[in-house]
């Protein structure tokens, strides 16, 4: 038995004493909700991922939200989204009244590929196909340049999910090594700050842009669509006094927009958790390149998920792929005996095209490479404060589970 030694769950966030003093001196301040550590997080968190723009909302599925939006997503058109993903990315657009085409993935890495991009772009049918959202699984970084060749031939916009991939190096076509977030080959790219993520602001998101409009756009979104902002005021006869000069009161509501504002305590410790963000990326490699090193001989019951080998991905998420015929277990009897040993595990994704509300609005759809991926994957133990020996007490009792 375990006896005391604590539970690792697959993932969780790290929290010193200077997130709370950070976060206890933002309390402190004026602003609860909308201050100026909005703005300074956002700067900070543009200038980590090299992008011009970085917009902060109140949770990943909020940015998503926010990029179809800022693209003025619409009833009649769709998205292709892959289904290995969680389910925001796809009811992003379903938010707007877009549609959602979803496509396979690779069967070992969960990505979406080229192929399954441009095979699900021959099944859009009756829509107006206006963007492709790949997911990054687990922080390995979907291939960008062909992905972007593919959608650039098709007229659509690429926003990237990259909600697992905050640090994650990948190349980006001609020698260039790119940052997953600096939008070199998309559009716009969303994060999520929720405590299993890289970094956490409790609940929280970032869409990251290089387009200024688009960063505009969002901003005016995420607050009801409204600004107090004269120079872009339009409707001069309420706004001005007869003197005309504006009125105290005044602010215009020019789209409509839903309240997505993140806290300024929130981007306190945005902000904080950031100056760290070095040290948790440098650790979940060090932690990812133990496992690598570690699990070969569980092979071939069990094999890390591997994508592209140039990629130095900074992994959010450690998936293993299980052949559980040959072992003679299944996937819930693995994961209550681990749970029974004290280790944490958890399965990314259910493809989403499988849930029965997109099942209701698209039928069932035959994306084997999905399937042959959800069948295997589980995801264990990956946080920064893992030491080495909870990584080498999760493969041990890998080892006694799976024999
Ligand atoms: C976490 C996550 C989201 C949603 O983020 P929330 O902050 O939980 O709203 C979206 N897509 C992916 C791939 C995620 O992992």
């Amino acid at each position: 038995m375990s006896g005391a030694r604590p539970f690792l769950p697959y993932g969780r966030q790290s929290i010193d004493a200077d997130d709370l003093a950070a976060v206890a001196d933002a309390l402190r301040g004026d602003y609860l909700t909308t201050g100026p550590t909005v703005g300074k997080f956002e700067a900070a968190f543009a200038e980590a991922v090299g992008a011009r723009h970085a917009v902060a909302s109140n949770s990943g599925t909020a940015a998503l939200h926010l990029a179809c939006m800022a693209l003025d997503l619409k009833p009649g058109e769709a998205v292709v989204v892959p289904t290995v993903t969680f389910l925001a990315t796809a009811n992003a657009a379903r938010f707007c009244g877009a549609d959602v085409v979803f496509a396979d993935v690779d069967p070992d890495s969960g990505l979406l590929t080229a192929q399954t991009l441009e095979a699900a772009i021959a099944r859009a049918g009756k829509y107006r196909l206006r963007a492709v959202l790949p997911v990054h699984v687990n922080g390995f970084v979907a291939d960008m340049p062909a992905i972007h060749e593919v959608a650039d031939r098709h007229g659509l916009d690429v926003i990237e999910d990259a909600c697992h991939a905050l640090g994650s190096l990948h190349p980006a076509g001609n020698g260039v090594t790119a940052r997953a977030g600096d939008c070199a080959l998309s559009r716009m790219a969303c994060f999520s700050l929720h405590p299993v993520k890289t970094m956490t602001t409790g609940e929280g998101g970032v869409t990251t842009t290089n387009d200024d409009n688009l960063a505009a756009r969002m901003r005016l979104l995420r607050n009801h669509g409204m600004t107090r902002d004269p120079t872009e005021f339009k409707i001069a006869a309420q706004a001005l006094d007869a003197d005309g000069s504006v009125n105290p009161w005044y602010y215009e509501m020019q789209a409509l927009g839903p309240n997505y504002r993140i806290t300024d305590f929130a981007c306190a410790l945005g902000l904080s958790q950031l100056n760290k963000l070095g040290r948790f990326i440098a650790r979940r490699r060090q932690i990812a390149a133990l496992y690598d090193r570690l699990l070969p001989p569980l092979a071939p019951a069990l094999r890390p998920v591997q994508a592209d080998r140039t990629q130095n991905p900074a992994l959010h998420l450690y998936a293993v792929l299980i052949d559980y015929a040959r072992i003679g277990k299944t996937r819930a009897q693995v994961m209550a005996e681990l749970k029974a040993l004290g280790i944490g595990t958890q399965v990314h994704y259910l493809p989403v095209h499988r849930q029965p509300y997109y099942r209701g609005l698209y039928g069932s759809l035959d994306l084997p490479g999905a399937d042959r991926y959800y069948d295997r994957v589980l995801s264990i133990p990956l946080y920064p404060d893992m030491t080495d020996a909870d990584v080498e007490r999760v493969v041990a009792a890998l080892k006694q589970v799976i024999g």
